[in-house]
């Protein structure tokens, strides 16, 4: 067992990192050198870190894919000369970023672990500090010579998730983020318990591959009772529009009425993708087991299966920059390519 890792830490922004404003009392990004002097713990760490900053660290609510190549530019370029990256990202976007970087990385075989906080660092109940020097202490484990972890993960309160299978589930509460339908990876204890039977197996002989199309001529909707037909109507015929993402009821159902499916059909016939994705937080969408749900299996809706929808949403952008014939999209879409999904 290999005690010292090199791990690179990555500053986007978030909360994590901020400070209140003096006058109107928001809080906003702040210097990462203060951020460091913040956690002189990261000192005692057995791993050897690097750090870098984005010139100007973001709330993630204005994340976007721009800064998503930019992360994983950053990763790609020193993907050799570290055996681990950990990723200090605002958790409102946090899952969304996960999932994108999960399919831009094929064959990944390092950690990817990205945390961030409820609370700044500089205040006194900050959980901040638990979550990055666990983050550090997990993107550093190794054995056998071999990282533990070879996937992008999320790392908040006591818990490493799959990334791409998270959702923030919380705006208050230290435990953030959830993920329903995949157990965690890693349970913090007293020990760090790494829960071996489910972690991405990655193919070492595959050299790692960076993917840096992503195609954002998407809409996502979720239907509601009462939705209004000449709203979706406008929606669907945007120009340029490739793909949607349709969050349905329970396991995948909608309306029947004839104007909603005959406008899916339609929508359909120009070569518009679109997934069903469920609205409920956990299981899956099962075309087909209601009536409610038939019609759309028989118009060529893919299924979303048991993806959540900040993964569909990555997953799409990412295959959509391949071109892809709806067909192949729909294979491609409903096979698991990183985990995503069962
Ligand atoms: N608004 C913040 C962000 O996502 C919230 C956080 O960091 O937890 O950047």
């Amino acid at each position: 067992m290999k005690s010292s890792a090199n791990i690179l830490l990555i500053y986007t922004g978030g909360t994590i990192g901020m400070v209140k404003d003096f006058e109107t009392g928001a809080l906003k990004a702040f210097n990462f050198d203060e951020l460091l002097q913040n956690i002189p713990e990261l000192k005692l760490l057995e791993h050897h870190i690097d750090t870098l900053s984005f010139e100007r660290p973001i709330d993630s609510s204005n994340m976007n894919p721009s800064y998503w190549l930019q992360i994983a530019e950053i990763i790609d370029e020193k993907y050799e000369a570290y055996d681990g990256f950990v990723i200090l990202h605002g958790s409102d976007t946090m899952s969304y970023s996960a999932s994108a970087l999960s399919f831009m990385f094929e064959n990944l075989s390092k950690p990817v672990i990205f945390t961030g906080s409820q609370l700044p660092i500089g205040d006194l109940r900050t959980d901040a500090k638990e979550n990055l020097i666990t983050s550090i202490q997990i993107a550093g484990l190794q054995k056998n010579g071999k990282p533990v972890i070879s996937e992008v993960g999320v790392y908040f309160e006591y818990k490493l998730y799959r990334g791409n299978r998270t959702s923030k589930i919380n705006a208050e509460h230290f435990q953030a983020f959830a993920s329903p339908n995949y157990p965690p990876l890693v349970n913090s204890g007293v020990h760090l318990a790494v829960n071996d039977a489910y972690l991405w197996q990655p193919n070492h002989r595959r050299k790692m591959k960076l993917h840096r199309g992503l195609n954002d001529e998407i809409a996502l909707i979720k239907i509601f009772p009462g939705i209004n037909r000449s709203l979706l109507e406008h929606i669907l015929a945007k120009e340029g529009l490739k793909g949607v993402i349709l969050e349905t009821y329970g396991s995948g159902n909608a309306p029947t009425q004839d104007w909603f499916v005959q406008l899916l059909k339609k929508t359909i016939a120009t070569g518009v993708v679109i997934v069903n994705v469920t609205q409920c937080t956990g299981g899956s969408v099962a075309m087909g087991q209601y009536e409610t749900s038939t019609q759309l299996k028989k118009i060529g809706i893919v299924s979303g299966k048991d993806i959540t929808t900040e993964a569909a949403v990555a997953k799409m952008m990412y295959l959509l920059a391949k071109e892809l014939s709806p067909k192949v999209f729909r294979t491609i879409f409903e096979t698991s390519l990183r985990g995503e999904m069962s």
